[in-house]
C-alpha cells in the first residue's frame, strides 16, 4: 500500500470512463511490461477501493491491453514537444532544471460518447526518451489517471511519491521517478468521489415486516404486537397458526394466516373497533411496540380498566 497523499484535484465526472467499461489501450510502442503493470494497478486497485470510505466498488472500468471495442487508449511512445500543455494533460517534471513533458493525455481531442457523455476515445503519449521500466510504468499510470478524471497533482503542495498524479517534482534525469506506478488510496477516493457510479447501489432498505402503523407512535413498528387478555383468570389458549384464522394483523391490506383464540377460551384481543363497531385489521389494535412481541397480562383485568383505557385511548399509554 502506498502512502497517504494530499487529494488529488479532479476534473468532471464527463471525463471518466462510464462505468464497468472495459478499456482498451492500444499500444503503439510502449515497453509492454511496463504498460501492463500500470494499467493492471489501475484495474485492481479501483476495484478494490482500497480504504475508499464511501462504498465498496462495484462498476469500475477494467483496463486491458490490445485492440478492442468501444472506449479506447490509444498510446504511443514518441517525443512530445516542450510546449504541448492542453487542459489537463500535461505532466511537466524537472530534469536538470529543465522542464520537460514525459507524457500527455490528449483530452482536447478525446471523443466522448453516451448520455451524458463520458470519455470514449483518447490518445496518450508517452516520452519516448525514457528507457528506465520505472519512470515509464510511472508515466503511464499518470496518464491512465487523467483519463480517470483526474488533475495533477503538483509538488511541493503534492508531496513527491505520494500521488500517481504527481507532477513537476523535481528529477534529477528523464529516468527518474516522483511519482508511483499505481494509484494510492488518495487517488482511488479521488476518482470515486467523482466517477460515484462506479460504487455498489447502496442496499434496498428491508420490506415492512407487519405492521405499517402503530396507534401510539404514529409512526411504522416492526411488528404488530397484539393485546390479549385472559378476562376471567382462566388461562391463555391459544391457536397454532395452521388452526388460527386469516387476518390482516399488520394492518396493510396482506391478510395472512395467524393463530387466534382458541375456540370456547375467554381470552380477547384488545382492540379499538372502527366507526362500523367491527375490528378490521390489526392497527385497530392496541399495540405497544416496545414490546414487539404480543403482550399478554397474567391476571383477569376488571371491567373499569376497560373502560378507563377506552377513555383515554386517544393519548394514553397502556
Ligand atoms: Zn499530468
Amino acid at each position: 500500500m502506498f502512502a497517504q497523499c494530499a487529494i488529488t484535484p479532479t476534473l468532471s465526472k464527463g471525463y471518466t470512463w462510464p462505468p464497468s467499461s472495459t478499456v482498451s489501450i492500444v499500444n503503439y510502442g510502449v515497453p509492454s511490461g511496463d504498460l501492463q503493470t500500470a494499467a493492471s494497478n489501475w484495474s485492481t486497485d479501483l476495484l478494490l477501493g482500497f480504504s475508499f470510505s464511501g462504498g465498496s466498488v462495484c462498476y469500475s472500468p477494467d483496463f486491458t491491453t490490445g485492440v478492442g471495442t468501444g472506449e479506447t487508449i490509444n498510446m504511443s511512445f514518441t517525443t512530445i514537444p516542450v510546449e504541448s500543455n492542453p487542459p489537463g494533460g500535461s505532466d511537466n517534471q524537472v530534469s536538470g532544471g529543465v522542464p520537460v513533458v514525459r507524457g500527455l493525455t490528449d483530452l482536447e481531442h478525446a471523443t466522448f460518447a453516451g448520455t451524458p457523455a463520458r470519455l470514449y476515445v483518447v490518445a496518450v503519449y508517452i516520452n519516448s526518451a525514457m528507457t528506465a521500466d520505472a519512470a515509464i510504468t510511472e508515466v503511464v499510470a499518470h496518464e491512465i489517471g487523467h483519463t480517470l478524471g483526474l488533475a495533477d497533482c503538483n509538488y511541493p503542495g503534492c508531496a513527491a511519491g505520494s500521488s500517481v498524479m504527481e507532477a513537476n517534482a523535481p528529477v534529477s534525469t528523464i529516468n527518474g521517478t516522483s511519482g508511483q506506478p499505481g494509484p494510492t488510496s488518495c487517488d482511488v477516493s479521488s476518482v470515486l468521489s467523482v466517477a460515484t457510479d462506479y460504487l455498489c447501489p447502496p442496499p434496498s432498505p428491508p420490506p415492512p415486516q407487519c405492521c405499517p402503523y402503530n396507534f401510539f407512535t404514529g409512526g411504522c413498528t416492526p411488528c404488530t404486537s397484539p393485546i390479549i387478555l385472559d378476562t376471567d383468570g382462566h388461562g391463555f389458549h391459544l391457536t397454532g397458526a395452521q388452526d388460527g384464522v386469516t387476518f390482516d394483523i399488520s394492518g396493510s391490506d396482506h391478510p395472512i394466516q395467524i393463530g387466534w383464540t382458541a375456540s370456547g377460551s375467554t381470552n380477547a384481543f384488545l382492540a379499538l373497533p372502527g366507526p362500523d363497531g367491527l375490528v378490521h385489521m390489526g392497527s385497530n389494535y392496541l399495540a405497544i411496540s416496545r414490546h414487539n412481541r404480543p403482550l399478554i397480562t397474567r391476571t383477569a383485568l376488571p371491567r373499569s380498566l376497560f373502560m378507563t383505557i377506552q377513555k383515554t385511548v386517544g393519548t394514553a399509554t397502556v
